[in-house]
């Protein structure tokens, strides 16, 4: 299609091929697991809190390559906000991805994760895209529960 798009999935493939923050977090303030059933992709997701200031997310896990990309970018967008701008991030991300097939979308603050918005042409998708984000919901809520996209 266009110049972008082959970019946006040279940064999907970049991050689903060496994922950045992989690994337990040890020190945790909030732990949440994540399970998108209708793809087989499943997370575990740490994030350490201090001062309402999100210091580290790192997750492990399973999936698809869409899945495994958006933990990636997730954890590294993440990473300096408050919680209260890690949870305006994601409603952003979120509705950009609900959207719709073929809306148009202002993606201008999205940084790298503007790559995964493609898969509001999907609907199959937008749960492998979302998961690590609902995932980090519950974590910021301090976890303990599992996250289910279904
Ligand atoms: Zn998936």
């Amino acid at each position: 299609m266009s110049d972008l798009s082959d970019l946006y999935q040279e940064v999907i493939l970049d991050h689903s091929r060496k994922p950045r923050n992989k690994g337990a977090l040890e020190n945790a303030s909030g732990r949440a697991e994540g399970s998108n059933p209708l793809c087989g992709d499943e997370l575990t997701l740490w994030v350490a809190v201090e001062d309402g200031v999100v210091r580290e997310a790192r997750f492990e896990g399973h999936g698809c390559a869409i899945s495994t990309a958006s933990a990636s970018m997730m954890t590294e967008a993440v990473r300096g906000m408050t919680i209260a701008e890690a949870r305006a991030l994601f409603e952003r991300f979120h509705s950009s991805l609900l959207s719709g097939p073929g809306s148009e979308i202002d993606v201008s603050d999205l940084g790298k994760l503007a790559s995964l918005t493609g898969v509001r042409e999907y609907p199959m998708r937008v749960k492998c895209a979302s998961l690590a984000w609902h995932t980090l919901n519950a974590a910021l809520d301090g976890g303990g529960e599992t996250v289910t996209t279904e």
